[in-house]
C-alpha cells in the first residue's frame, strides 16, 4: 500500500511538473513514532506517523486492527496530508494504529489499551501538535477515554488534542453524518460543472453504514429527483427501479435488521455494480472496483466514499465517459467537520448542527470547484488534480 500511494502521488506530480526532489522529500514522514502497548501480559505494536505539518498541527485516525503495520500506517498518513491540503484545511497528515484485534478485548481492556496508547504518545501530541480522531474499530468512546488521559498527564482542559468525541465531551454536532452529507455535496457540485444539477438522476450505493445511510438520507431530503434504485449490503443487494424508500431501509439496519429479509427484489451483493444507474456510489470497502469487474460498470459516475475504493489497476483502465469523483474528496467531510470540532474546542464554543454543515459544503465547493477547473485546463483526471492542487499547496 505505501509504495503503491507514493507511486500515485509521484505520477501525479509527474504530470503537473513539480520538482522531484522536492516530492521525494515529501514523501517521507516528518516522525515515526513506533512503541508496544502491554495488556495482561501481551505486547501489540503501536504506531503514529506524523507525515506533514506544513499547514498545521498532524490530524487522522487512530485504528485498532489486527492487520495495522508500519507502512500502512505511513501510506494512511501521507493521504492525509493530501486530503487536508486538496480541501483547504489549516491542517496537516497524520495516521495512528495499534495491531491488536480489539473484539477479543473486554471493554476494561480496551479502555487501558486506549490510555496506554496516549500514554506512549502525550509529548508528542495535542492541540497545536498533533490532534488524532477515530478510524478503524474506533469512535467516540475510546477518544473520550484519550481525551481523559491526555488531560490528566498533560492538564489541557481545551479537549482539542482529540476530535470525533462525544458530544457531552466537546464533540461537534454534525460530525456523525459529515461524511454522506459531504459525497452529497461533492455529487452536487460535480452534476453542476455539467450542467446536469436539475436532472433527475439514479444512483445505485454500495455499502449502508454509517457512511452508506447518511448518504442516502441526506440526498434523499435535499433531491426530490435523486431516486436511490439500488443498496447492498455485505450479503445482499436490494432493486427497486422506480426508487428505494431508504428511510424504511435505515430503520431495518437501526433494528439489525437484513436486507435479505425485505419483500424487494433481491441480487447477490456484487451485482450493484452492474446495476444501471446514473451514479454508483462506493460507500462499502477499499477495492470493491478492480480489474476483475471494472467492466461491468454502467454508471458514469463514481462517487468514492470509502477510501480507495477503486484501485489503481482498474482506474487506468477506465475509459471515458465514466469520471470519478474521488475520496481525496468526496469522504473528505469526516474529517473537515474534525477540523470544526477541534476549532470550537479551541475557542471554547459550541456550534449548532446548520452552522456546521454550511461551512462543510463551503469547503466541498471550494475543493470540488478548484479540482474541476484543474482538470478541464490540464486535461487530467479528477484525481489527479486534486492530488496536484494538494502538491501545489504542500510543496509551494
Ligand atoms: P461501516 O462499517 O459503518 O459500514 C460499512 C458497510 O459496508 C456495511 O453496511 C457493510 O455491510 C458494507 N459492506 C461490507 N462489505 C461489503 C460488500 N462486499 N458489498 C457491499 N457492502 C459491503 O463503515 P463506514 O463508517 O460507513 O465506512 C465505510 C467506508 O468509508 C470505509 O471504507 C471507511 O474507511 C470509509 N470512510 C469512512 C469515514 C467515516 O467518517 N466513517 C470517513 C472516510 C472514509
Amino acid at each position: 500500500m505505501l509504495n503503491e500511494t507514493r507511486q500515485l502521488i509521484r505520477l501525479a506530480a509527474q504530470k503537473a511538473g513539480l520538482n522531484e526532489q522536492a516530492v521525494e522529500q515529501f514523501l517521507n514522514e516528518e516522525n515515526l513514532h513506533e512503541f508496544e502497548i502491554e495488556i495482561d501480559g501481551r505486547k501489540y505494536p503501536a504506531f503514529r506517523s506524523q507525515h506533514n505539518s506544513k499547514h498545521g498541527p498532524y490530524k487522522g485516525g487512530i485504528r485498532f486492527h489486527e492487520e495495522v503495520t508500519k507502512d500502512e500506517v505511513k501510506a494512511l498518513a501521507t493521504l492525509m496530508s493530501l486530503k487536508t491540503a486538496a480541501v483547504g484545511l489549516p491542517l496537516g497528515g497524520g495516521k495512528g494504529g495499534v495491531a491488536i484485534n480489539p473484539k477479543t478485548l473486554s471493554i476494561e481492556q480496551l479502555e487501558a489499551l486506549s490510555r496506554e496508547y496516549v500514554r506512549g504518545l502525550h509529548k508528542h501530541l495535542g492541540p497545536n501538535k498533533d490532534v488524532p480522531a477515530p478510524d478503524v474499530n474506533t469512535n467516540a468512546t475510546i477518544m473520550d477515554w484519550m481525551v481523559d488521559e491526555y488531560e490528566k498527564l498533560t492538564g489541557d482542559t481545551s479537549k482539542a488534542s482529540f476530535t470525533g468525541k462525544s458530544i457531552k465531551n466537546g464533540g461537534s454536532q454534525g460530525r456523525e453524518a459529515a461524511t454522506g452529507r459531504g459525497g452529497v455535496f461533492a455529487l452536487e457540485q460535480y452534476l453542476k460543472s455539467v450542467g446536469k444539477n436539475e436532472k433527475p438522476i439514479s444512483i445505485a450505493l454500495q455499502g449502508f453504514g454509517n457512511v452508506g445511510t447518511f448518504f442516502a438520507s441526506v440526498a434523499q431530503s435535499r433531491h426530490s429527483n435523486w431516486k436511490i434504485v439500488a443498496v447492498s449490503d455485505s450479503s445482499t443487494c436490494v432493486v427497486d427501479d422506480d426508487g428505494l424508500d431508504t428511510k424504511k431501509l435505515i430503520d431495518l439496519k437501526k433494528k439489525r435488521g437484513r436486507f435479505s429479509d425485505l419483500d424487494l427484489e433481491k441480487k447477490p451483493a456484487d451485482q450493484i455494480l452492474s446495476t444501471k444507474a446514473d451514479v454508483l456510489v462506493l460507500a462499502a470497502l477499499g477495492g470493491a472496483v478492480n480489474k476483475n469487474n471494472i467492466n461491468d460498470i454502467k454508471a458514469d459516475i463514481i462517487l468514492e466514499l470509502a477510501n480507495g475504493p477503486v484501485d489503481h489497476a482498474a482506474e487506468a483502465v477506465i475509459k471515458k465517459p465514466i469520471v470519478i469523483i474521488p475520496d481525496i474528496i468526496a469522504n473528505a467531510g469526516g474529517v473537515i467537520v474534525s477540523y470544526l470540532e477541534w476549532v470550537q474546542n479551541c475557542d471554547r464554543q459550541k456550534w449548532s448542527e446548520q452552522k456546521v454543515n454550511i461551512r462543510l459544503e463551503d469547503y466541498i465547493e471550494k475543493a470540488m470547484t478548484a479540482a474541476i477547473d484543474y482538470s478541464k485546463e490540464n486535461n487530467a483526471s479528477l484525481r489527479q488534480s486534486a492530488i496536484a492542487i494538494a502538491l501545489h499547496r504542500l510543496l509551494g
